[in-house]
């Protein structure tokens, strides 16, 4: 039903960059052939899913969005892919994303314009807009994103998803594309809160092949999300952040947005929350901090598209030597944002300027961290709008990167200081979703998942 869905809809969506629907037949008549044999099959035997084309899958082409990686097929699955796969889900097919997941519009795609299904004319979020797309056109029930600095919360607000971004290292990146490591989380982006609890609970775990995963049990989320949709939040303490479109802070929030929040705010304390205003001043710090620590970290992870190890290369006929072809292969290879951010990197860590930027930029992710910690004496979770406005105009922000930047002001404090955070839908603004933000410590997933249940 959902490759017919595809094969109907997705040419004027644009969610998908690779669909192979005889694999995906295969793979399901293959669970349904073992269940009739009575053999003992996964959690999630036959759940078909999309996956954001950052997450390297074996022998099936992976992008990343980029002409760079044109042509590349991995000769491996990342640990995410690896355990979905062990799970019983059916791959669907991979999803289109911002070049190297850098954009908030999924507009700076190599390969094609996706479109929100609200309204067609709009953006779908981004980086991850081809998995925000595909689940709220009905082209997928569930699908994986990738979050550096908002990817999976503000696509999933501004197309009624709800989407989760875990604790950082709760979720393995072996096999994710690096953009900016000390950021990356992949994890869920579904219709429901149950289901993104789900599907969270198949990719979590400790993960020897990345360095930064944390050993410790995967959560039980399914459980809290059940708990929460019954309602009752009697003593947990909610902080709303002033910094994130509170008194003062309302410039460039659309009033249509702040309204929804403020309902969805009212609900959890008629569910027995006790609600109070929390500053949090670091987070007014957070985007110029942002803007110079992802560009860092990429231009380090994106020297190894070099034209020799994988995909694109270009001029290599024998008349140039070895530098022209790599000067050639990555001039034609990224993209005019990608390019922006390796130059923005390579300046902010060149020596002489490292300490005024790339160094400044930590200090003040340190006081978001501290911002946080001091927040979590007073409070359970954090709240606030997840993007400060609904899904734009396509087209409307792509020559103003300022104005790209700034649909990320609310999603970065949890990115930068590593936290746990959800985005659940909560209304329309002009007939166009709306998301609201849940945050909580540092591997309090589950609190993200009760609260988002509950009001649901
Ligand atoms: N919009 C942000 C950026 O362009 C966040 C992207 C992401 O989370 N991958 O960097």
């Amino acid at each position: 039903a959902y490759l017919d869905r595809i094969a109907a809809a997705d040419e004027t969506i644009g969610a998908y960059l690779h669909v192979d629907a005889g694999a995906a037949m295969e793979s399901a008549e293959a669970i349904d052939a073992a269940r009739a044999q009575g053999e003992e099959l996964g959690p999630l035997a036959g759940v078909p899913l999309a996956l954001k084309d950052v997450v390297v899958t074996e022998g099936v082409p992976t992008t990343s969005g980029s002409k760079i990686l044109e042509g590349w097929r991995p000769p491996y699955d990342a640990t995410l892919a690896a355990r979905l796969k062990a799970a019983g889900t059916v791959l669907l097919g991979k999803t289109n994303m911002d070049e190297f997941a850098m954009g908030s519009s999924t507009e700076n795609s190599a390969y094609r314009v996706t479109r929100n299904p609200w309204d067609t004319d709009r953006i779908p979020g981004g980086s991850s807009g081809g998995s925000s797309a595909a689940v709220a056109a009905g082209l997928a029930p569930w699908a994986i994103g990738t979050d550096t600095g908002g990817s999976i919360r503000q696509p999933a607000a501004v197309t009624g998803l709800v989407g989760h971004k875990p604790t950082y290292g709760s979720v393995s990146r072996y096999g994710l594309i690096a953009f900016s490591s000390s950021l990356d989380q992949a994890g869920p982006m579904t219709r429901t809160v149950l289901d993104a609890a789900l599907l969270h609970e198949a990719i979590a775990g400790h993960d020897p092949l990345d360095s930064t995963s944390i050993d410790a049990p995967v959560p039980v989320l399914a459980e809290a999300a059940r708990r929460g949709a019954g309602g009752d939040l009697a003593g947990l303490r909610v902080g709303v952040v002033t910094e994130l479109g509170g008194e003062g802070h309302t410039d460039g929030y659309e009033p249509g947005v702040l309204a929804r929040v403020a309902e969805a705010v009212a609900l959890l304390e008629g569910m027995g929350a006790e609600v109070r205003q929390v500053s949090c001043p670091a987070f007014d710090l957070a985007l110029p901090a942002y803007y110079l620590i992802a560009p860092s970290e990429a231009s380090s992870n994106l020297a190894r598209f070099d034209g020799v190890r994988y995909g694109l290369r270009v001029g290599d006929d024998g008349s140039r030597d070895l530098d022209e072809v790599m000067a050639l292969t990555r001039e034609q290879g990224f993209g005019p944002e990608v390019k922006r951010r390796i130059i923005l990197g390579t300046y902010a860590l060149s020596s002489g300027y490292y300490e005024a930027y790339y160094g400044q930029a930590q200090k003040v992710r340190t006081l978001i961290t501290r911002d946080f910690t001091t927040a979590w004496d007073d409070v359970d979770v954090l709240v606030s709008p997840t993007s400060p406005t609904v899904a734009w105009s396509i087209g409307a922000r792509v020559d103003d990167p300022i104005a790209m930047y700034a649909a990320d002001l609310c999603t970065l404090p949890a990115s930068l200081a590593g936290i746990p955070a959800i985005s659940v839908p909560c209304g329309l603004s002009e007939g166009l979703p709306v998301g609201f933000q849940i945050m909580a410590p540092a591997l309090a997933d589950d609190r993200c998942y009760r609260v988002a249940a509950a009001l649901e």
